[in-house]
């Protein structure tokens, strides 16, 4: 028997494309191959669990990849109000807390219930334990192989992901593999939104220790991403929110990288310098180990007049000026050379993938492949962290749904 369409992936990209044709063209059959025993693993665990499921702020700029700018129109055609629109029809409506967007109950399984219901009330037909292992031209259209069985369809939809979030949620770029074999081409995959491993001397001093800072990924003098916010140290390194942030800016480099904190990300560098000096002044009787306390978490400062080379029992009187802009200048620019990353399974989204010149921006559909797709994080598209890489997988999606659901007729190719 042929299918209409065969969606390789039942996660965020390929249950949103499964329901969307169905909702579109009702008549065309539509097969979902899913290799784990259930589909949308990954999904359940975003956002922390809340899933963070798109941003206000969505905007080319926030994407990356050899060639971001092939986003930008399924950005642009399927926004925020297009895609509320389809979750609000399977009963999931949006929520907004700040720049970032939530399911109204704010539990990441319950958008995968609301499209593991609507994918079975619109007659998808799901294949669960599933394992996609050939894809082959056959007859006008594609054979797809499985571990089980081997499956025949006009169309095929590529959404099988690829490394981030590790094997337990079906993440093994099994399908990348396949495609490279096949003589697609692809660029290499780098973990992005992810820890920052550097050395580890000083961070595994302060494990544990928090702080609000400005970032700045650097390499050859140059600032590559910065972001800021709550700045986490680790035993391995640096986490939090604007350390995953920026992390993706390390993919594919080979020259020595380095992590810059501002902790003082409000204050420029004389005032900071005044500062320090009246409080220099007011704190003389201190000993220099709480010289920083009140004004900065106490085991940092301590580590600061350490890396400062002053002595933690002396009289804060004793301190120069030389003394103050050493540390100013700590504060200002902590440097921390990185040394890696806490890899795919920790990552929350690969940089790499199917290239994407070998697809249509507006259709998702192959150049060289007719009636082969691609969606969401297997092509070589990451946003970054805070609803941009599901809000790629829903509009990513709805184009290429729409163009099949059309019967291929918008192809549109340069
Ligand atoms: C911990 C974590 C938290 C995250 N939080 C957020 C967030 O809050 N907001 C946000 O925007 N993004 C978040 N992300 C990123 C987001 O989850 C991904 O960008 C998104 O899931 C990608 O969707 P996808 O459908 O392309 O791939 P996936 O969701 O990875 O789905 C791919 C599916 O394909 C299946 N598959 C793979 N190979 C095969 C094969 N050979 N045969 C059959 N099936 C196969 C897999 O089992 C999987 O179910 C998070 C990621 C992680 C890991």
């Amino acid at each position: 028997m042929k299918e209409d369409v065969i969606i390789i992936g039942g996660g965020a990209a390929g249950l949103c494309a499964a329901v969307a044709i169905r909702q579109k063209a009702p008549g065309m059959s539509v097969r979902l191959l899913e290799a784990l025993p259930r589909v949308g693993k990954k999904l359940a665990m975003t956002g922390n669990g809340r899933c963070n499921i798109t941003n206000r702020h969505i905007r080319p700029e926030r994407y990356h990849g050899r060639h971001p700018d092939f986003a930008a129109y399924a950005l642009e055609k399927y926004d925020n109000a297009g895609c509320e629109a389809f979750f609000g029809a399977i009963g999931v409506p949006f929520v907004y807390e700040g720049e970032k967007a939530y399911p109204a109950s704010f539990q990441a399984a319950s958008v995968v219930d609301c499209l593991r219901f609507a994918v079975q009330e619109s007659g998808v037909t799901v294949c669960t334990e599933t394992k996609v292992t050939g894809i082959q031209l056959s007859g006008g259209g594609y054979k797809v192989i499985t571990e089980k069985a081997a499956f025949y369809a006009d169309r095929v939809i590529l959404a099988a992901g690829l490394l981030s979030g590790g094997d337990s949620v079906g993440c093994d770029g099994s399908i990348l593999q396949l495609m490279k074999a096949a003589g697609f081409k692809t660029v290499p995959l780098f973990p992005a939104i992810v820890q920052i491993k550097t050395e580890t001397d000083v961070v595994r001093q302060l494990k544990g220790v928090k702080i609000e800072a400005g970032v700045r990924l650097c390499a050859g003098g140059k600032t590559l991403r910065e972001d800021r916010g709550e700045t986490l140290f680790c035993d391995y390194g640096l986490s939090g929110p604007p350390i995953l942030q920026v992390s993706g800016a390390l993919a594919g480099r080979n020259e020595p990288c380095t992590v810059c904190l501002d902790l003082a990300p409000d204050q420029s560098f004389e005032e900071l310098l005044s500062a320090l000096e009246r409080r220099a002044t007011h704190l003389q009787n201190r000993l220099l180990d709480e010289f920083f306390t009140g004004m900065l978490p106490k085991r940092i400062g301590q580590v600061l007049i350490k890396q400062a080379s002053l002595g933690l029992h002396e009289p804060v009187s004793a301190l120069r000026e030389g003394d103050l802009r050493k540390l100013a200048a700590l504060i200002k620019k902590w440097s921390f050379r990185v040394t890696g990353t806490t890899g795919f399974a920790n990552s929350q989204v690969t940089a790499g993938g199917l290239d994407t010149t070998e697809f249509d921006p507006k259709t998702m559909m192959c150049k060289s492949s007719a009636n082969l797709y691609a969606i969401g994080e297997i092509l070589d598209i990451d946003g970054d962290c805070g609803g941009f890489n599901l809000r790629w997988a829903w509009s990513s999606a709805l184009c290429a749904a729409e163009h099949i659901a059309a019967g291929g007729r918008y192809a549109d190719f340069k």
